[in-house]
């Protein structure tokens, strides 16, 4: 359902991102793995529209072409971006900014529902609506991050980076729920450093390194992997 080919990403001089290919399939998790600094975040803005991609590149959402939309049209066309950090308006409760997220026309109608849908995935959040968001725990944050984009109806989720200054009993908590937004049929690609958790749910997954993907595989493959076990599992 999703198909990328053919990405680079310059900053001035610097090629952060040089002729990126991946698919995912629908329903599916797919990991990409990287170390500081490798291209991961370039990747994901790439794909989201918020930097400028390389002339040539290839981004389709079942079909349709992403490639060179604005941001807030890819947001429609069914891709949501949970950025690095959560971005969650601090000041504001949980229900205030999960409905920031249900902004398009297409999905304020359905809200009600897509607001059911992210309590069947972190049921937390339903005594946690009048909460400021800014006092919750950096997992429940990143519920509530991972929230908002679910009301927006996407058919694919990106993630940067969730585990990101979660402890690893939160992060195993947090990526637990992954597989349920999977089987509604919402694919999920997430980029990560933490790949023995990021791993245990993945379907397939890829390895980023200075801005190039160096391979790929079924997660049990790369979890089997010498290189993976070298540079990611710590082995
Ligand atoms: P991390 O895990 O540390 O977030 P990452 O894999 O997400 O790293 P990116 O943020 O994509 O890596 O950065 C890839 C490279 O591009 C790095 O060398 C980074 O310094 C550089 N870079 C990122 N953003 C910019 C920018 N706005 N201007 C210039 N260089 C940038």
């Amino acid at each position: 359902m999703l198909e990328v080919s053919n990405l680079s990403v310059r900053y001035g001089r610097h090629l952060a991102l040089e002729n990126a290919a991946l698919n995912v399939a629908k329903g599916e998790i797919v990991v990409v793995l990287g170390s500081n600094g490798a291209g991961k975040s370039t990747l994901i803005k790439g794909m989201a529209g918020l930097v400028r991609t390389e002339p040539g590149a290839k981004i389709t959402l079942e079909g349709t072409s992403l490639h060179k939309m604005p941001a807030h049209r890819i947001v429609d066309a069914g891709l949501a971006l949970v950025p690095e950090g959560r971005h969650l308006f601090s000041t504001l409760t949980v229900n205030e900014n999960l409905m920031l997220g249900a902004f398009l026309p297409r999905t304020r109608a359905r809200a009600e529902e897509s607001m059911e849908r992210v309590f069947a995935v972190f049921p937390k959040l339903k005594q946690r609506l009048t909460q400021i968001a800014g006092t919750m725990s950096g997992g429940e944050q990143q519920m509530v991050a991972i929230g908002r984009a679910m009301m927006t109806c996407p058919r694919l989720l990106l993630l940067d980076e969730p585990s990101l200054g979660l402890s690893p009993l939160l992060t195993s908590e947090l990526f637990r729920a992954l597989p349920s937004i999977a089987t509604t049929g919402t694919s999920v690609l997430l980029v990560e450093q933490n790949s023995h958790q990021s791993l245990a749910i993945a379907d397939r997954g890829y390895l980023i390194e200075k801005g190039t993907i160096t391979g790929e595989g079924t997660a049990q493959e790369l979890l089997a992997s010498e290189e993976v076990q070298k540079a990611y599992l710590g082995m």
